[in-house]
């Protein structure tokens, strides 16, 4: 009788978590979705998604990881109401069937405290644990009476949550399967276009603050779909980092870039964006050494931009990577700083020879006293620790006379020169 009741749990139980598994979870739901409909009652089902599990799987191991999982369990069981239902269908994959809610607005209340309960850090046995979930949400019958179709709906929300930006919850709607269609749409023909080379790149000026010469230029990279027309960088870079495109793309643009600036006068730099994923590979120190070898640009002349994201969790690979990128005379600049964690940490471990003030700070000034005052401890700490200051995404005259009075030593911006074609940047060279 034991070993029946012992076999009888664990074919319904994950054994990790003590949660309901998938099979469980699918009866449970067909269940509660027939008593809904006899009773007209409204169901939710939440699907939650941890977001960033796998690097803590793989950097701190299994084994805390498991740890990892048995916490969210118990949080997902706080969460959760009496009679609700919690499962694990898969590795990381949580779900929630909760009971009794009158409207979409008492489902998206539970959806909140997820998220909320998910994003605590942990301490395990030392290591502070970084943690957040993404949460889609389907109501039966509204989005669906059956299991399947309910599922489909809350996958659905899911996948949006985690595509608009992650640690936070949907509610499903039918305008996101037009949007998950776009991104299907999208994927495969990014996959096209790194196969046939369909990127352009566009330079932006930099010039020096206080006298107004070019001192060099930003690579952009540029990509004109075929269905949808021209996508921004900030919606197609995302995108073929999730496809393992990026390192691919990154090394063409760089090898392009690289060939370009070979062509400019020489007291002219070049700016190439490289991205987390990119960081991550071994061979970026050998791609970029290619670059310069096959184009014969001084290294001195090539600079590279990583954000903040770059150097979280992996920090080791990171420094060791850049580290050889420095080595070989190639600088280093950290973009977008004051949006990610700026960590004042980074610009001491890391070899960072340039700071570029996020467009967002700049773009407030003069009147935000917010961002006048970040943009002003920006250049203050750029000055003491001996870097560059660059402020992006100059727009007004008045913005550029807040940045030349901070003393930052370059400006990029719409007011002084938006990114153009090669060729027109030959022009605007002097060559
Ligand atoms: P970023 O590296 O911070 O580049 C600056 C962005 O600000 C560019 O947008 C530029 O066009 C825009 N910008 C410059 N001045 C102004 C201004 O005055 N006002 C406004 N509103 N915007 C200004 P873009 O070209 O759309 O690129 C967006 C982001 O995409 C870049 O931000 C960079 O993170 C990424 N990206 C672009 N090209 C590449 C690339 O080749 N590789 C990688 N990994 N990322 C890239
Ligand atoms: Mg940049
Ligand atoms: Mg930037």
């Amino acid at each position: 009788k034991e070993t029946e009741q012992q076999l009888q749990f664990l074919s319904n139980y994950d054994r990790l978590t003590g949660l309901a598994n998938r099979t469980q979870f699918r009866e449970h739901l067909h269940k509660s979705l027939t008593l809904a409909r006899l009773n007209r009652e409204k169901v939710a089902l939440l699907m939650i998604d941890l977001d960033r599990f796998k690097p803590i799987n793989d950097t701190l191991g299994h084994p805390i990881g498991d740890l990892v999982l048995q916490r969210i369990a118990n949080r997902l069981r706080l969460a959760a109401r009496d009679g609700d239902i919690v499962a694990r269908i898969g590795g990381d994959e949580f779900a929630i069937i909760a009971f009794g809610l009158g409207n979409p607005d008492a489902a998206t209340t539970v959806a909140e405290r997820v998220v909320e309960i998910l994003s605590r850090p942990m301490i395990i046995e030392g290591n502070v644990v970084e943690i957040s979930g993404s949460v889609g949400v389907g109501m039966a019958p509204d989005h669906g009476s059956d299991p399947d179709a309910l599922v489909q709906h809350a996958d659905i929300a899911l996948y949006s949550a985690k595509h608009g930006g992650k640690q936070t919850y949907r509610l499903f709607e039918p305008r996101l399967m037009e949007a998950i269609q776009r991104r299907r749409s999208l994927e495969a023909s990014l996959r096209r276009a790194s196969m046939r080379n369909e990127f352009r790149i566009v330079y932006q000026p930099v010039f020096s603050s206080a006298q107004g010469e070019i001192t060099g230029a930003e690579a952009l990279l540029r990509w004109t779909c075929p269905q949808h027309g021209e996508i921004s960088p900030t919606e197609f870079i995302p995108i073929a980092e999730e496809l393992g495109l990026v390192s691919r793309i990154g090394s063409d643009v760089l090898r392009r870039a690289c060939k370009d600036a070979a062509g400019w006068p020489e007291h002219i730099d070049l700016a190439v964006n490289v991205s987390p994923v990119q960081l991550l590979d071994p061979r970026l120190p050998q791609t970029v050494s290619q670059a310069l070898a096959d184009s014969g640009l001084a290294p001195e002349r090539l600079e590279l931009e990583i954000t903040e994201t770059a150097l979280l969790n992996n920090d080791e690979a990171a420094l060791r990577t850049l580290t050889h990128i420095r080595d070989q005379g190639v600088r280093i600049s950290l973009d977008d700083f004051g949006t990610g964690y700026s960590s004042l940490s980074y610009l001491h471990r890391f070899p960072i020879s340039r700071i570029k003030i996020d467009k967002s700070f700049v773009q407030k000034l003069p009147d935000d006293v917010g961002s006048a005052s970040i943009v002003r401890a920006i250049a203050q700490l750029g000055s003491s620790l001996s870097m560059k200051i660059t402020a992006e995404g100059i727009e007004t005259d008045s913005q550029l006379s807040f940045i030349q009075e901070q003393g930052c030593d370059e400006v990029q911006g719409f007011l002084t020169g938006r990114p153009i074609a090669p060729a027109d940047f030959l022009l605007l060279a002097g060559r």
